[in-house]
């Protein structure tokens, strides 16, 4: 470097603020810088790949390649690429001069915004001085693709450069070398390079190779990173649907997630100009109700990772989703208050979902069995994107399943169809198998379907149904209509009376009715709105948004006209034997609704065992 000629300069003025405000502004996600500087590398690239394909440059020989390497006797990371390159008034030009005047505005404007902390770099093209964020100083040597003669910049932390002219350097390209300031030693380790790479580089269009700077003593230890590129140029994303098998997209979704639990479908989206986006997405397999709702869909800008879980792009209800989306549409760094105000990114959404609700009618209307056996494993996802969002509700609600609770799924359509007879317009349903056996299978023996609606969303959904078709979903245990037969009716007023008295609760109604099944001597039906209302009340106090006040839910004890115990009873209603065994009556058909608590359960298990021993 002897003969070379020296220039010396100062970033002006006004600019001399910019390294304090880089550090500052960046703060919070540091690790970006290393993001900045590869994909100006990978666009180094690409600039000359396109001019070779214009015919500008002829057919260059060797590969493109970007290399990553660590020296920790140097603390020095350096990235280097055999791009385009600068020559030395590009270097003048692109590096030394930065158009600061707009960004000092837009600092001044949002300075208290916090949202809009990770926006101002890339915004303005200053992506490159990110690197200050971790070094005290940086090197940039370059060669243009031109016969331009490399230069050698060197620029401290205060904005005070030198360039070196005439240098020596190996082939076209550029090499950045960040020379690691003291408190950020933690970009000196390998494994926290790789994992930024992993996070932010893993599907650029130029391989990109990491050299941890580990000597291999022996063949064959080295690592495999310095001979394999860790990033994946040609991104499934990129290809045609048509042109992808089922094995590459589940490939890629392990590679790209560390899922190993097999998705359950995937959408390939594909959006031609003017939305010119293109994307995957999986619905994963969640084990059960709560289990990582938080899905994970990574955004992209021609293939360099930018955010996770972008609510602003993705509708709030398909965040549960895996996937990726590139969107060159979008700048590399965008603020949320760009995002919300994007008219494109609203269009960008709303095709995210048209997309996705025409991939379940698809599999409704072609493969019909495997999309019922789905339907356990989506139907959170897609009750919960009918609640928020009406398109999405209209264009599935022809493919809306109720599980029943045999096991086997039909259409709200479906269903209604069968109803008819027994139930118009009413879907009866059970919301825990177990404790409403005995409902269940009343329902069962009179050929009326039960569906299985037991999470909690479920009421919520109900009530999207209920104001959109006009039909009621009715618990089993909330009303008997479809349980009513037609054999001969009697009623006890002095029944009713004991029975009353037995249960000790005030607001309970007694009535007969004739039921068709004549083993079940009683039921207890309970209101469906103030049920509904007592089981919002307890879903609201256990998220700790109040107090849950047991007020009692009004309940009807239905006793079965058909049933000879009801009859014998009734025979002689006032004796003391009577009312031991309408007691315990009572208890079967409570026993029958619901767990009892731990006082009527000591007191059930009582009387039981004194029943049993006054008769043996
Ligand atoms: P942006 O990439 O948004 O334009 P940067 O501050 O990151 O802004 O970079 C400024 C300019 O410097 C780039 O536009 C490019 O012309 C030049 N540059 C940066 N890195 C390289 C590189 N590795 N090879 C060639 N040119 C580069």
């Amino acid at each position: 470097m002897s003969e070379t000629k020296k220039t010396q300069g100062g970033i002006s003025v006004e600019t001399e603020h910019i390294f304090p405000i880089i550090k500052k502004w960046l703060y919070s996600e540091k690790e970006i810088f290393l993001r900045e500087i590869v994909s100006n590398a990978s666009d180094a690239v690409t600039k000359l790949r396109r001019l070779m394909s214009l015919g500008v440059v002829k057919e260059i020989e060797d590969e493109f390649k970007i290399v990553v390497k660590l020296n920790k006797d140097e603390k020095t990371l350096t990235v280097s690429d055999n791009g385009i390159g600068m020559s030395l008034e590009e270097v003048n030009k692109y590096i030394c001069q930065i158009a600061l005047s707009g960004a000092l505005d837009f600092i001044k404007e949002y300075e208290n915004e916090e949202s809009a902390q990770n926006g101002i770099i890339g915004h303005f093209g200053l992506g490159f001085y990110s690197a200050f964020m971790v070094s005290d100083t940086v090197d940039v040597i370059t060669k243009s693709y031109t016969d331009a003669p490399a230069v050698k910049w060197v620029c401290n932390e205060a904005g005070e450069y030198e360039i070196f002219e005439d240098v020596e350097k190996e082939g076209r390209g550029t090499d950045v070398v960040m020379h690691i300031s003291e408190g950020e030693q933690e970009f000196l380790s390998e494994a926290k390079i790789r994992e930024i790479l992993n996070k932010y580089c893993s599907f650029m269009p130029v391989e990109i190779y990491f050299d941890d700077g580990k000597v291999c003593e022996h063949e064959g230890e080295c690592d495999c990173e310095k001979t394999v590129p860790i990033n994946d140029v040609e991104p499934l994303w990129k290809k045609l649907p048509s042109e992808c098998t089922d094995e590459e997209y589940k490939e890629f979704y392990k590679k790209a997630f560390f899922d190993f639990k097999e998705p359950l479908f995937h959408i390939h989206i594909n959006a031609d100009y003017p939305l010119n986006f293109k994307g995957i997405l999986y619905f994963p397999k969640l084990n059960h109700e709560y289990d990582s709702l938080e899905g994970q869909v990574k955004l992209y800008y021609n293939q360099v990772f930018v955010a996770d879980n972008i609510k602003e792009v993705i509708p709030e209800f398909m965040l549960m989703l895996k996937g990726v989306l590139d969107c060159p549409e979008l700048p590399l760094n965008v603020s949320r208050s760009y995002l919300q105000n994007s008219a494109y990114v609203a269009k960008m959404s709303a095709h995210i979902v048209k997309k996705v609700a025409d991939k379940l009618n698809e599999m409704f209307n072609t493969d019909r069995e495997k999309y019922a056996s789905l339907w356990d494993d989506i139907k959170l996802f897609v009750e919960y994107g009918c609640m928020r969002d009406r398109k999405f509700y209209d264009r599935v609600k022809g493919s809306l399943m109720l599980a029943l609770t045999d096991g086997r799924h039909v259409t709200v359509n479906e269903y209604l169809e069968k109803a008819k007879e027994t139930n118009e317009n009413t879907v009866y349903y059970a919301t825990d198998k177990t404790v409403q056996a005995q409902y269940i299978s009343l329902f069962a023996a009179r050929g009326v379907e039960v569906a299985l609606l037991d999470k909690i969303i479920d009421t919520s959904f109900m009530g999207v149904l209920e104001q959109d078709r006009g039909i009621k979903f009715v618990r089993v245990d909330a009303d008997i209509e479809a349980l009513k037969g037609d054999g001969e009716s009697f009623e006890s007023e002095s029944l009713a009376k004991v029975f009353k008295e037995v249960s000790k609760n005030e607001k309970l109604t007694v009535k007969f009715e004739t039921l068709a099944d004549s083993t079940t001597p009683a039921l207890l039906n309970i209101s469906e709105e103030a049920r509904r209302m007592d089981d919002m009340m307890k879903f609201y106090a256990a998220n700790g948004a109040m107090e849950y006040q047991k007020i009692p839910v009004e309940s009807t004890l239905i006793l079965n006209s058909q049933s000879p115990l009801i009859k014998k009873l009734s025979e002689d209603a006032e004796s003391e034997k009577s009312k031991i065994i309408a007691h315990q009556v009572y208890m079967l058909a409570l026993l029958t609704q619901r767990q009892l608590d731990a006082e009527e359960l000591k007191e059930f298990l009582n009387d039981s065992f004194k029943l049993l021993e006054d008769n043996i």
